[in-house]
């Protein structure tokens, strides 16, 4: 089963108009030979520039959160339809800052998911465990109780991206062995859940400190679909080689 590979580029809280406009004029002069599909997940802010930078191209673009209902009193919140309107085409789910800083839980996340999805927007949902739960044996419970949960409401069609925490912006990437045994553990359980064949074709990128150069080396593993970049993918430059690196 061929898998095209996906790679996320997560900017955070970080940049401003004037480098959205730079960054979309680069990225998109060479968006034509890219060895994977792209998208950027700008702040709220930044969602319609960059959409409509990237209209055209094979660059999407993405929310880096939503609210699961469609309107109402919930001041700071961004809707489904509010990002489809802006242009997005895909939004993270469950990032392991939202579920830490924003206290977000696993039910919380399907119920985002589950609105992404009927609001026509592609969720890529978000798991991983901490270093204390991976010190003391139980990812594969974790993973297995997020994935269970974020698959409740039957979610579809949407990516996963495994992101241990301890590997999130700490320069501490797991390695390829560690990230090829979780990504088969979570190819294993989502065909349980969801049966082989969709099970196949399920895009799993990894996110925790990529970079140009341990890219290759992640991606050369069986289940790894490609990679969801947070402080790499602020440069242009760094963001290409990775995207390059799935080729
Ligand atoms: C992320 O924010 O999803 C991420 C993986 O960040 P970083 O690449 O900086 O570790």
């Amino acid at each position: 089963m061929t898998r095209r590979p996906l790679v996320g580029g997560n900017w955070k809280m970080h940049l401003l108009r004037a480098d959205a406009v730079a960054y979309c004029d680069r990225i998109r002069a060479e968006a034509g030979d890219l060895p994977a599909d792209a998208v950027l997940f700008p702040s709220a802010p930044l969602l319609a520039l960059v959409a409509r930078k990237l209209g055209g191209s094979s660059i999407a673009c993405g929310g880096q959160d939503l609210h699961p209902e469609e309107k109402g009193a919930h001041t700071g919140d961004v809707s489904g339809p509010q990002l489809v309107d802006a242009g997005c085409e895909w939004v993270l789910c469950g990032h392991s800052e939202r579920r830490q800083n924003h206290h977000e839980s696993d039910e919380l996340v399907e119920r985002k998911a589950l609105a992404a999805q009927q609001h026509g927007l592609k969720p890529l949902v978000c798991i991983g465990e901490t270093a204390a739960e991976r010190e003391s044996g139980a990812t594969f419970d974790v993973l297995d109780r997020q994935l269970d949960a974020a698959l409740a409401g039957r979610p579809e069609p949407f990516a996963l991206a495994y992101e241990p925490v301890w590997a999130i912006g700490t320069g501490a990437t797991a390695t390829p062995e560690i990230a090829q045994e979780a990504h088969a553990h979570i190819r294993e359980t989502l065909a349980d859940l969801t049966g082989a064949e969709a099970a196949s074709t399920k895009r799993i990128l990894y996110g925790g400190s990529v970079n140009p150069e341990n890219a290759a080396e992640l991606f050369a593993q069986p289940d790894l679909d490609g990679f969801l970049v947070g402080g790499a993918s602020l440069d242009p430059e760094r963001f290409l080689a990775i995207i390059r690196s799935c080729g």
